[in-house]
């Protein structure tokens, strides 16, 4: 039988990396589902490559109800969110709602609305696997080590996780030279080839500070133990350091496909044909970030440890800063200047229900608005 997969965001580049390693293995997996936010002629074209599957391009008018119904008509057995910043919750969440088990690259989902996300997962017994490429490799570390007391209690077993990040363009700049950067300038990213605002992201080490948060949620751990490590290679693309002080990585060349194929086929370990990393040519580097020049980071730990709804602000506010960015309406350093006003407000909210989650987004969102005009 094959597996019914969803992809949303497909004509993104892990859309595009989805639909690669699916057609490797058209034996084993189904197109039932295919969106795009507004890419209308390479939607057209996906139709005729995969004709029975349902396409919706969720960016028009009505776009994202018919995606929303559409998830709960489809009822996929597994969907591969790969759409781009806040847009992505409310897909996974009716992913969850309709059963299917979440291969998760949109982090904003567990970013904004973390425990939403996992109690209902809870409860619909769905299984969320991380397509992002550290926690893809935390994920199936735990998986592969730190299991062995059962499923009782990860975070009694590992004492630390680290995020490896590239670091950025910027990272070797000083802070007076990132004052006047240029967005083409942090476009130019070394290691992995992403959308524009996921790559500024990685230039202002935001990327990092959601994934800080992301880990917390997806891995129930307490901010203080998910350490971050600068490692510009992009080899290593995570560890654990388990109660017993030993760590755990994993490495492969930066691929995509490395986590997208291990979301598709878990809990199977299934071959996968792309070039093998030569270790032996190469120099592994490990720093620790530098939290002055990278404040992201530093607000990212403070969010995730305020919980509640502050982690949702600071995407919020993150991706309004950078959107402004990318108009060049305000400059590099802003955005966590705008980032760290919205949180100063006050986002402790219990909530239970997506509708109190979105509130926060839209008024962090106005808060950041505000403080973009007196800026620019
Ligand atoms: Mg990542």
């Amino acid at each position: 039988m094959k597996k019914r997969v969803a992809v949303l965001g497909a004509t993104g580049s892990i859309g595009k990396s989805s639909l690669d390693v699916i057609s490797r293995n058209k034996d084993n997996f189904e197109i039932v589902l295919l969106s795009a936010n507004s890419k209308n002629s390479e939607l057209e074209q996906l139709k005729n490559q995969f004709p029975d599957a349902v396409c919706v391009l969720s960016g028009k008018e009505n776009g994202k109800k018919n995606l929303l119904e559409a998830i709960g008509n489809v009822q996929p057995e597994i969907t591969i969110n790969g759409i781009a910043g806040s847009a992505g919750l409310e897909p996974s969440l009716a992913a969850i709602e309709a059963g299917s088990n979440l291969a998760l690259a949109n982090k904003e989902t567990v970013v904004m609305a973390g425990k939403l996300v996992l109690s209902l997962a809870k409860k619909k017994n769905v299984k969320i696997i991380p397509v992002d490429s550290e926690h893809s490799a935390i994920f199936h570390l735990i998986e592969a080590h730190a299991r062995r007391n059962g499923d009782t209690n990860d975070s009694s077993i590992i004492s630390e996780i680290v995020l490896t990040a590239s670091g950025g363009p910027f990272r070797k700049l000083t802070l007076k030279e990132m004052e006047s950067v240029t967005a083409n300038d942090a476009l130019s990213h070394p290691t992995w080839k992403m959308g524009p605002k996921i790559t500024i992201d990685s230039a202002s080490m935001a990327n990092k500070g959601l994934e800080i948060i992301e880990a917390c949620s997806l891995f129930d751990m307490e901010p203080e133990k998910i350490k971050v490590a600068i490692h510009p290679q992009s080899v290593v693309h995570s560890l654990i350091r388990l109660c017993n002080g030993v760590f755990y990585a994993q490495l492969s060349k930066p691929d995509m496909r490395h986590p997208i194929h291990d979301a598709l086929f878990w809990p199977k370990t299934e071959p996968l044909d792309l070039d093998i990393l030569d270790f032996t040519s190469l120099t592994l580097e490990f720093e620790k970030p530098d939290l002055v020049r990278f404040p992201m980071l530093k607000l990212a730990w403070e969010a995730a440890e305020l919980s509640s709804l502050y982690p949702c602000a600071y995407n919020a506010a993150n991706e309004e800063a950078v959107a402004a960015f990318l108009q060049n309406k305000i400059g590099f350093t802003d955005i966590p200047k705008i980032t760290a006003f919205v949180l100063e407000k006050d986002w402790a909210v219990n909530y239970n229900e997506k509708e109190t989650v979105l509130k926060a987004d839209t008024d962090a969102r106005s808060e950041a608005v505000k403080i973009i005009k007196k800026m620019s």
